[in-house]
């Protein structure tokens, strides 16, 4: 495995690879990986010859409150994963080689930016489309994976894909859980022992109203209704961000789910806000 930390060396390296005929795929990360993140790279490795791998906990994704200073970093450990996984290129740039002076250009996609996450990360949805942009324009890989637990995310990539017409396939990988029904994620380091032992509940909830859906209650009031008694009950020491019924693509609230309908939690636990989804189907 190569590591990459000079933006213009990889984009020469995968120059060659495009102008070579070569199948490419893309997996941007923040690091601190996971079996989630492996996960991603094994797609991506049954989708093309070579893969590359992005770490990079991007500035611009974070707004002035949020854990950029604070989020878990160990390249060392980084480095074996992804080798491990299957990574031909490890790329990890700086910021200032990101970003150079008087930075002033940027992506956007602000309708499927405002609800759910983008109501309390006002600035996040842009500094993502902009970074991956980047990464596009550097990495040029015929596809890129990305997971739906961050759903939002990548409907949002889905749609700057076909607007700005970046010729690369999206590909979206499942939600890679822990035993316990937690889905795995870097902030998970920020859980205290006790936060830890509560934390499966947030996914249990999801799948108590996925049932009530299956035996026909569709009106998303009333399951909203019961899913923050659930929590109530069950996550009480959650304060909950948002809990949202909306169409898996345009995001846009829906009435009742009595059509494919995801369902989108996000909850703040002691350090950590976790999010997560379920795509219901009546
Ligand atoms: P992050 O490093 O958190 O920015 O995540 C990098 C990529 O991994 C994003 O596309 C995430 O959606 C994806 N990812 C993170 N956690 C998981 C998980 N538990 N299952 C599947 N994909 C994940």
């Amino acid at each position: 495995m190569e590591i990459i930390s000079d933006p213009k060396v990889l984009q020469e390296i995968c120059l060659s690879h495009l102008r070579g005929g070569k199948e490419t795929a893309l997996v941007p990360t923040m690091g601190f990986l996971h079996q989630g993140h492996v996960s991603l790279m094994e797609l991506a490795n049954k989708n093309a010859e070579k893969v590359i791998a992005s770490i990079f906990v991007n500035p611009t994704q974070f707004g002035p409150d949020e854990d950029l200073e604070a989020y878990p970093r160990d390249l060392e450990k980084d480095v074996r994963t992804a080798e491990a996984a299957g990574v031909d290129i490890l790329f990890t740039p700086k910021a200032q080689d990101l970003y150079l002076d008087n930075f002033s250009t940027w992506v956007e996609s602000p309708v499927l930016s405002k609800p759910l996450c983008g109501r309390s990360r006002p600035v996040h949805f842009k500094g993502v489309c902009t970074v991956v942009s980047k990464l596009f324009h550097l990495a040029m890989p015929t596809c890129a994976v990305f997971g739906q637990k961050d759903w939002q995310q990548l409907a949002i990539i889905k749609h700057m894909v076909r607007d700005l017409d970046f010729p690369v396939k999206i590909l979206g990988a499942p939600i890679f859980r822990e035993d316990d029904g937690l889905a795995m994620s870097s902030r998970n380091r920020y859980l205290t022992e006790e936060e830890r032992s509560m934390a499966p509940a947030l996914n249990k909830g999801l799948r108590h109203i996925a049932s009530l859906v299956k035996s026909g209650e569709t009106t998303t009031r009333l399951l909203k209704e019961k899913l923050e008694l659930f929590y109530a009950a069950h996550l009480a020491m959650a304060t909950i961000d948002y809990i949202e019924f909306v169409h898996p693509d345009i995001l846009e609230p829906m009435d009742e789910a009595d059509g494919p309908t995801l369902l989108a939690v996000a909850v703040r636990l002691g350090k950590a806000r976790l999010i997560d989804n379920i795509v219901l189907n009546p």
